[in-house]
């Protein structure tokens, strides 16, 4: 790292992107990792690569010949969409698209676009396997085209990269990009700081105790220091780097590995430290009292609540699923898992389902058997299938909408300024005024309100302009006009016209 800038305070330096890649099954991904890892990690003084964290660091020139370095997230090709995958894409800074010039883009190609659409981070396309005989990177780069991802001289401005994961051919092509990209970023970090970031991986060791491995985004991490990752900690008594080298200190944005949690913290988790295990336990405790509102499961308040009983392909998705549901949230409806597993929609399924009223029965990369459709039918329970992680949260958005209970909303259509009180007789009152907003229609039901604060309700019985009447004013205008209500409208006054509507 820019050891150099290391005595100067609170001065920010480049800081090496963190690099995801995703794509569809079989596309190419893990080839990738393998061959960047084997081809750039420079071996730490241990003597090469003992251990196999889920991040790596490597070193490449960049065009202007300066040594860079650029970490990996090394995620395993299977677990495509789980919840790892999930959580990396928001660990990183940069996405990698991998995407088969053989097959070209598959199910799981849009959602990794998604992912990465949604986490608001640049991305590259790596076109693949074009080291095969059937492999078309034109045909590839236009179906991208068709599914809206515009590369360079094909309508558009994202980097693609043809490559062949297998032979390393324009792999260094790649390299340079992610270079570049990151430039362009400005990933900026501040040596200076206690070191944070993400937990990208933990287990428990039967001999050595519970470790993670943890990637610094921000900051320098040191012997002496405790790590905190939500309610787990460790203090830092060794630092090993990615190679299983064993460091004194760390910076952004290494992933290193640390031995001696006190639970095993939440993959994907952040982590931040603290300069003393007493400092640790204030940052734990804030931790915890922030906890209690976040999962839409806890929320014990709420009027609704929507059972679900989730199947899916494989386990790592179920896990991905509820993470997605996670960020469903809404005010008097929640969500609650009643029943998940792996494997189709079986009968059963639908019975646990038909325990408990307005179950829905979500299904993900499975089939429904037939015994079990027609169960659902009699017993009229909603099942609905996927295959696309972010259609089942707009789904379930959709129900928490249908569901959710209804109420009567009044909305203001305008804010009108009284400027003039012209008489008073009873309850009816001649006003001047003026359209600040929105507009004023004859028949409207009226707010009174007087230095912000509601006083009064009424109707606007006549309205004219120039002495002429009117059915409506615009905004900006000046008017007459007669007012029904109890309370008397004063100059300065603001008048709010309002429709009920039902939400
Ligand atoms: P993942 O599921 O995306 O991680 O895909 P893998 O990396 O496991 O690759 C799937 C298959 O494609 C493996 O058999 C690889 O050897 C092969 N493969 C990956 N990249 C290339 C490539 O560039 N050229 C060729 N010929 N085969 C490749």
């Amino acid at each position: 790292m820019a050891s150099t800038q290391k005595e100067q305070p609170n001065i920010t330096t480049e800081r090496p992107p963190i690099i995801v890649v995703m794509g569809h099954i079989d596309h190419g991904k893990s080839t990738l990792l393998d061959y960047i890892r084997k081809t750039n990690v420079v071996a730490g003084e241990a003597g090469g690569i003992t251990q196999h964290l889920s991040a790596y660091e490597v070193v490449h020139k960049d065009q202007k010949g300066v040594n860079k370095h650029i970490t990996f997230l090394d995620t395993p090709g299977h677990e495509a969409f789980s919840a790892m995958r999930a959580r990396g894409a928001k660990v990183a800074d940069i996405a990698i698209l991998v995407v088969s010039a053989e097959d070209g883009i598959k199910a799981q190609t849009l959602e990794a676009l998604s992912a990465i659409k949604e986490s608001k981070i640049p991305f590259i396309v790596a076109i693949n396997k074009i080291d095969k005989p059937s492999a078309n990177i034109e045909k590839t780069r236009n179906e991208l085209a068709e599914k809206e991802i515009y590369t360079e001289g094909y309508g558009g401005d994202i980097p693609c990269v043809p490559i062949s994961a297998k032979t390393g051919l324009g792999v260094p092509e790649l390299l340079d990009m992610m270079l570049l990209v990151a430039e362009i970023a400005e990933l900026k970090a501040n040596l200076n700081l206690p070191a944070e970031g993400v937990v990208a991986e933990a287990h428990v060791d039967p001999k050595r105790g519970i470790s993670a491995t943890l990637i610094i985004t921000n900051g320098t991490l040191k012997k002496g220091m405790c790590v905190v990752a939500g309610d787990a900690y460790a203090p830092v008594r060794a630092i090993s780097d990615h190679t299983g080298a064993l460091i004194e200190e760390a910076t952004f944005s290494s992933p290193v590995r640390i031995t001696g949690f006190s639970k095993i913290p939440a993959v994907g988790s952040s982590f931040k430290t603290a300069s003393s295990a007493k400092s640790a336990r204030v940052l734990i405790d804030v931790h915890c009292s922030s906890l209690a509102p976040v999962s839409p499961n806890t929320v014990v308040q709420t009027d609704v609540v929507i059972p679900l009983v989730i199947k899916a392909d494989v386990l790592g998705t179920l896990e991905a699923i509820e993470k997605e549901l996670a960020k469903v949230t809404h005010e008097k409806i929640c969500w609650k898992i009643i029943q998940q597993g792996v494997g189709d929609i079986t009968e059963n399924d639908i019975k646990s389902a038909s325990g408990s009223p307005d179950t829905i029965v979500l299904g993900f990369r499975v089939r429904i058997d037939d015994n079990a459709a027609s169960l659902a039918e009699k017993l009229k329970i909603p099942v609905e299938t996927f295959a696309i992680i972010y259609n089942i949260t707009d789904y379930i958005e959709k129900v928490i909408k249908e569901r959710a209970p209804k109420e009567r909303v009044e909305e203001s259509t305008g804010k009108i300024k009284i400027l003039r009180v012209f008489s008073k007789a009873k309850d009816k009152q001649v006003l001047g005024g003026k359209v600040l907003e929105g507009m004023i229609a004859t028949g409207s039901s009226i707010k009174i309100v007087r230095r912000d604060t509601e006083i009064g309700k009424g109707k606007v019985l006549e309205l004219q302009q120039q002495k002429i009447k009117t059915n409506e004013v615009k905004e900006g205008l000046e008017f007459g006009t007669m007012i029904e209500s109890k309370m008397e409208i004063a100059v300065g006054d603001v008048i709010e016209p309002f429709i009920s509507v039902i939400r």
